[in-house]
């Protein structure tokens, strides 16, 4: 028997160099139908270097470079904020490429939007793909955005090569990864994995000029009710769902590989933290008499990279991004410290049993400087998410097929992905960019690589939404 790579170097041979004997055509046809798993049915032999799935490269990156003008800041820099004027343009923008692409728009509550390709059996659960258009201030250009108008292209790039899909096939434009304006990441993806606990909380959540959710919302077109509930979709709603995005790390671009198949995406949580002391002239005040909160509080930041580095994995992290001191002088003992940790894996165990150390550590830091510990509080803590087995295979072989290398990995940043994964099969595809930029201006994908993304993310859609 003849493996399964020979074959595809002999069908792609055929598809490079013969396109007049039509015996040997269809051959190739029947071969490529059988290895992808679907009916190909006007394949095109004029781009030697791929099969019948060739990618719009110029028109999507005319498409990304337009959405990166609904921006508040002067490129190359992007910032996009939630229900913004350029927000509300932005998300026009989208909805008319969908319209284009043929697809049935519909818009959420909150402005999620979802294009759907009705598939020949269409009571099936569909398969769906998307990311987020929203930028944090003086960001970049591709992040989440690669994900949405590449998803349209994936779309795209199906139909010209002929494919039926069997399960409908739905792209969907998440509302507000960012945290940037009300303080909460992945909103709109959190509401659709049925979150009750955001549900309710937007009901009193007020951005930095003290507007309401529901005002700003309202403003921007959408919903007139506080129901949120509404926007919650049942487990099962899709059959898998798969979410392209540039890295925002520097592995795949160091290594030169195409893709990154993604088997899992850690989680964060967050944890704020008070000491309390009494503060003092820094020159009369004699050091044993001292209760520095200061002193706490930076013990407190080496504990938890101690207890990280405990862990043995190098996907546990922890951060103090956040520390500050009271009153803020020079010749002052401070009173008051305050600092927000930051702590991630891929193992929520691992990861929770982090944080209990961090609380052990702030409790015994306490007792022996002396200092109150007024609050240790944990704002949030997702728990991790691993991607399908269905999914990671599906995207593996679309890898080798479409000849891409590829390689497993995890995903240290988290995405709407993180939430869809609670409510569907989740998968996610990886592609380089530049130095592993990201949320600054100088992020960068190149060309070829968006389009490989988009290449595979089409055939493992079409792949999935046959099974
Ligand atoms: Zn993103």
């Amino acid at each position: 028997m003849i493996p399964r790579i020979c074959i595809l170097i002999i069908s792609l041979y055929l598809f490079a160099g013969i396109s007049s004997q039509s015996n040997e055509h269809d051959a190739t046809i029947r071969t490529m139908e059988e290895f992808s798993g679907y009916q190909i049915h006007e394949p095109s032999f004029h781009d030697s270097s791929s099969s019948s799935l060739s990618v719009d490269t110029e028109t999507l990156q005319s498409q990304i470079d337009e959405l990166s003008t609904f921006s508040d800041t002067p490129a190359p820099s992007v910032t996009r904020i939630l229900y913004s004027e350029k927000d509300v343009q932005a998300r026009g923008f989208v909805k008319k490429l969908m319209n284009i692409s043929g697809l049935s728009v519909r818009e959420d509550a909150v402005g999620n939007i979802f294009g759907r390709w009705v598939g020949s059996e269409p009571e099936l659960a569909p398969v769906s793909t998307g990311s987020h258009i929203d930028a944090i201030p003086y960001s970049g250009k591709y992040d989440g955005v690669v994900g949405v108008l590449g998803a349209i292209e994936a779309v795209n790039v199906l139909k010209r090569s002929g494919f039926k899909p069997k399960r409908s096939l739905e792209v969907i434009m998440f509302t507000s990864e960012e945290p940037t304006r009300f303080g909460i990441s992945c909103l709109g993806s959190r509401l659709l994995a049925g979150s009750e606990e955001l549900a309710q909380l937007l009901k009193r959540t007020v951005d930095g000029q003290n507007i309401s959710f529901s005002d700003a919302a309202n403003l921007a077109g959408y919903t007139n009710s506080d129901d949120f509930s509404s926007i919650f979709l049942e487990k099962g709603s899709y059959s898998a769902f798969i979410e392209l995005h540039i890295e925002q790390g520097p592995i795949l671009e160091e290594e030169a590989i195409s893709i990154g198949v993604v088997t899992a995406i850690a989680a964060p949580a967050s944890i704020k933290v008070d000491f309390e002391g009494n503060g003092g002239h820094a020159g009369a005040g004699l050091m044993p008499k001292r209760n520095d909160a200061g002193l706490a509080a930076t013990e407190l930041a080496l504990a938890v990279e101690k207890h990280v580095l405990e862990s043995g994995s190098i996907d546990t992290v922890g951060t103090v991004g956040i520390l500050e001191l009271h009153p803020g002088a020079i010749n002052s003992i401070p009173s008051k410290a305050h600092l927000e940790i930051d702590t991630r894996d891929i193992d929520e165990h691992r990861r929770d049993l982090v944080i209990e150390k961090i609380h052990q550590s702030a409790l015994s830091i306490s007792k022996a400087r002396n200092v109150e510990l007024s609050e240790f509080k944990i704002v949030n803590q997702d728990p991790p998410a691993l991607s399908e087995e269905l999914i990671t295979k599906a995207t593996e072989s679309a890898c080798q097929e479409l000849n891409l290398p590829y390689k497993k990995m995890i995903s240290r940043a988290y995405h709407d992905s993180l939430f869809m994964a609670r409510i569907s099969p989740m998968g996610m595809i990886f592609i380089p960019c530049y130095k592993g930029y990201s949320h600054k201006p100088e992020e960068f994908a190149a060309q070829q690589d968006i389009a490989n993304g988009v290449r595979v993310l089409a055939l493992t859609l079409a792949k999935l939404s046959v099974s």
